[in-house]
């Protein structure tokens, strides 16, 4: 389920189209003066070829959808109707796209996503022939068995467009990720350009924006690709030297290590090892009051910018208490991690094997005789040493 602090961190999703064709409404800023229609096709293009290079599938897919679309609703082939239908059609993609996993689309997944949207289009061709009336006029479709109040004056567009919301908005909600949010983003526009009239006349508009949407999640794509670490979801350490450069004169580096990892390994088997390596992360950056990444291995860091060193080594204390009294029950084999959300609502109730992991942290704060974060580093490294000396499972401060 979404926390207040993931629809916070996702709104910026939504605000950006919005803030555009606010701006646009007023007039503040004038997007035909832009290189029209050139530029929603660059934005597309690049999105779709950078989600498809890095196995982004739904941020590629969509681009090429919305651009498939934007280059067939410019021919004079497609008319009014069959313009609002197609749109309606492009939502419910969008929204079915979300329920994907991200993965290479240039194998057999792509093959059934293009074979998928060769059908609609065979589809599409088909019933314009034969009985185009169902097709852009209301409903109820024959034979449909459901009164004729119910779906009469609706046409297939809106309902497609009505259908797709709530199937969007569940994928959101069940993952509550960014492409989830940049995905709903395009549907509600969608309906908001058909419920006010607006679509296809501001198609370029509404592309340019998707355009920019999905080229902006690509590259942020490549950028978690880049700096985050895998396995247990926090900053790497490519991220870590990155994020030194922006430091100021006064810190403090603490490095923290779990205890024994390797006999927890040895007896429990690496999969367990990974479920203790993405908690002991969690905890460190949720309750080491710093900026948190794996250095690498087993060993995390965590840099607290200021000169408040007190309060540094107390809530790294605080970490370290609350590592040690996690309870880490043990995921059965072949448990799916779809079953994880139920397991941690049995939490502490009994059921699966529960073990516990502590960690040895080491600080150093900088100072006249240490400036720069790699002698504060060694010297957090040492105090390290000291703490696994003194029995591990405690915090050690560099003597400065
Ligand atoms: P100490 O208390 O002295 O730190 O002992 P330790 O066993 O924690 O330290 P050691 O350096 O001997 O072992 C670290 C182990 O961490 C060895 C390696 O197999 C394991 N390890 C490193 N990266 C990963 C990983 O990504 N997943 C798993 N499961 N294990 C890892
Ligand atoms: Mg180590
Ligand atoms: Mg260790």
């Amino acid at each position: 389920m979404l926390s207040i602090t993931q629809w916070l961190r996702h709104g910026w999703l939504p605000v950006l189209p919005l803030a555009a064709l606010v701006a646009q409404h007023f007039q503040w800023l004038d997007l035909d003066t832009l290189p029209l229609p050139a530029l929603p096709l660059a934005l597309l293009g690049s999105a779709a070829a950078l989600g498809v290079f890095f196995k982004a599938s739904r941020v590629g897919v969509a681009a090429l959808l919305v651009l498939g679309c934007y280059l067939a609703l410019d021919t004079s082939f497609i008319d009014a109707a069959e313009a609002e239908l197609l749109l309606a059609l492009l939502a419910f993609n969008l929204a079915v796209l979300a329920w994907t996993r991200d993965r290479s689309p240039l194998n057999g997944f792509g093959l059934l996503l293009g074979a998928l949207v060769a059908a609609q289009v065979a589809a599409f061709f088909f019933l314009r022939q034969c009985c185009a009336r169902w097709l852009t006029g209301g409903l109820p479709l024959p034979g449909s068995g459901l009164p004729a109040s119910l779906l009469d004056g609706y046409t297939a567009a809106d309902l497609l467009l009505a259908g797709a919301v709530p199937v969007v908005l569940a994928a959101w909600i069940r993952r509550a990720d960014q492409t989830g949010a940049a995905l709903l983003t395009c549907i509600l526009l969608l309906v908001l350009g058909s419920v006010f009239g607006g679509m296809p006349a501001s198609l370029p508009l509404f592309a340019l924006v998707i355009g920019g949407l999905l080229l902006i999640l690509a590259v942020r794509t490549v950028y978690e690709l880049a700096f985050r670490d895998d396995l247990t979801g926090i900053p790497s350490r490519r991220a870590y030297s990155r994020y030194l450069l922006t430091l100021g004169r006064h810190f403090s580096i603490a490095v923290v290590d779990i205890d024994h990892f390797k006999k927890l390994n040895d007896r429990h088997g690496h999969q367990v090892g990974d479920q203790a390596l993405r908690m002991v992360a969690a905890q460190i950056a949720r309750h080491g009051g710093g900026h948190a990444f794996r250095y690498g291995g087993e060993e995390f860091v965590v840099v607290v910018p200021g000169r408040d060193r007190e309060r540094a080594q107390q809530s790294l204390e605080r970490m370290r208490e609350k590592i040690a009294d996690y309870p880490l029950r043990l995921r059965s084999a072949g448990r799916s991690r779809k079953s994880d959300a139920k397991a941690r609502g049995r939490r502490g109730q009994g059921g699966g094997k529960v073990i516990r992991t502590t960690v040895s942290v080491g600080i150093a704060s900088s100072s006249a005789g240490m400036k720069s974060p790699t002698e504060v580093l060694q010297a957090a490294d040492k105090a390290l040493y000291r703490a696994k000396r003194g029995g591990r499972n405690r915090v050690c401060t560099a003597k400065s």
